[in-house]
């Protein structure tokens, strides 16, 4: 049974609780105070980003009720930065698991995390005040998160420690960020697209726990309505993959986009972006760092409005005197991709449709009007930029539309 056990200061990493556990305990052989600490489970890693049994082991050594559980895991380890983009159950169902002990770290988190030389990271400047604070510095959760390069408070670089092999040596070795040699001088030499990144990282970490990706995603629909957007004949509107890895290369940086996305984005990438099933945060964060969407909007139960629907509707509604041809020149768009358009969100055509070719064997009138020619060559020009063959049709096919609006009075 542990008879002390430091209390966590705020934000504080429970990796680095454990650290100041191991500084008072007065015992320097890390062994022996990971038995302490873990007791049959002394073997387990201390310093994994996803939390692990190792909370549990703490937990089950001290009196009941001294800790509480969830709270240590919530606001003490990345969970919830990892969990973001699961639904309410999901998420609940890897909570309980880790607070009885059985946390295994889920799969696909595997092959996100940093290898090599990523060790646990500071800020110069927080060191110094939580120094002044509270007497020692410690590792900040949000540091941690590898996304994240910025200290959100000092807008400055963070800073690795130096140890050998941080991997191994961090889950079974105490390292104090106290006792650690750190780096003084701030870097403020920052991007603002790498503090927006940042602080997207401390919001989704942040957020309560009740908040989660709704159905519809407004991320996805921002993007379509900033005009990443692809019309294709057969699966209607899709977001434009290679401008918005283009655009993301722009805002962030090549090297950052590749480390996040890799080469480029594929298709499935590109649906699996659009219901949610991506599960890491970092792709939603650069594309919402890169659109200036706030984190409120991308997880708003209000789905944002499609612009380009809106925009149909519109038109749909006014209705009038217009043909395909115009549709599309005020859409910006070409003719087949406003009818893709039409069939994906399931209206019906609301312009002139194509006048039926002559019948064969109905007698043929003749209808004539006289003009003068500059007028004929309005009218020529006209009928040209809305798609008629000749302006013969078009006039024609003005007549039809007054009679086909029908309410004409019709008295004796
Ligand atoms: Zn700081």
């Amino acid at each position: 049974m542990l008879t002390w056990f430091p209390t966590p200061y705020p934000g504080e990493l429970f990796y680095s609780v454990l650290c100041r556990y191991y500084m008072s305990s007065g015992i320097r052989e890390h062994n022996i105070v990971k038995r302490q600490l873990f007791g049959s489970k002394a073997g387990v890693k201390m310093a994994t980003l996803y939390p692990n049994a190792a909370i549990y082991a703490v937990l089950s050594q001290l009196p009941e009720r001294v800790f509480d559980g969830e709270g240590l895991i919530l606001r003490h380890t990345p969970f919830l930065y990892y969990t973001r983009m699961y639904q309410p159950q999901e998420r609940e169902v890897l909570l309980n698991d880790l607070l009885q002990g059985r946390g295994k770290t889920p799969t696909h988190l595997w092959k996100t995390f940093p290898r090599g030389d990523y060790a646990l990271r500071y800020c110069p400047l927080c060191v110094e005040e939580d120094a002044r604070i509270y007497g020692e510095p410690y590792y900040h959760v949000e540091h941690q998160i590898p996304l994240s390069g910025v200290c959100v408070r000092h807008k400055c670089r963070l800073k690795q420690i130096a140890v050998a092999n941080p991997r191994l040596t961090l889950n079974n070795c105490f390292y104090p960020l106290g006792a650690m040699e750190t780096d003084k001088k701030p870097d403020m030499d920052i991007s603002p697209a790498e503090l927006r990144v940042s602080e997207l990282v401390r919001e989704y970490w942040m957020l309560p726990v009740s908040v989660w990706p709704p159905t519809h995603n407004n991320l996805y629909q921002v993007l379509l309505n900033n005009g990443y957007v692809e019309i294709a004949r057969q699966t209607g509107i899709i977001v434009d993959k290679v401008k918005l890895y283009a655009a993301l290369c722009d805002y962030h940086g090549t090297a950052m986009v590749e480390k996040v996305f890799g080469s480029g984005i594929s298709t499935s990438m590109a649906n699996r972006l659009k219901t949610w099933e991506q599960l890491l945060p970092d792709r939603y964060i650069l594309i919402q760092a890169m659109l200036g969407v706030d984190t409120k909007t991308v997880f708003d139960p209000e789905p944002v409005p499609d612009t380009l629907r809106e925009k149909m509707e519109h038109m749909a509604v006014q209705g009038g005197f217009c043909t395909l041809r115009q549709v599309a020149r005020t859409l910006g768009l070409k003719q087949y991709e406003v009818n893709a358009i039409l069939r994906h969100y399931g209206m019906a055509p609301f312009w002139r449709a194509e006048i039926p070719g002559k019948s064969q064997t109905a007698r043929r009138g003749l209808l004539r009007c006289t003009v003068d020619e500059a007028e004929l060559e309005r009218i020529r020009r006209y009928s040209q930029e809305l798609g008629y063959r000749c302006e013969g049709a078009f006039a024609l096919d003005c007549i039809r539309y007054v009679m086909e609006q029908g309410d004409t009075p019709h008295k004796d």
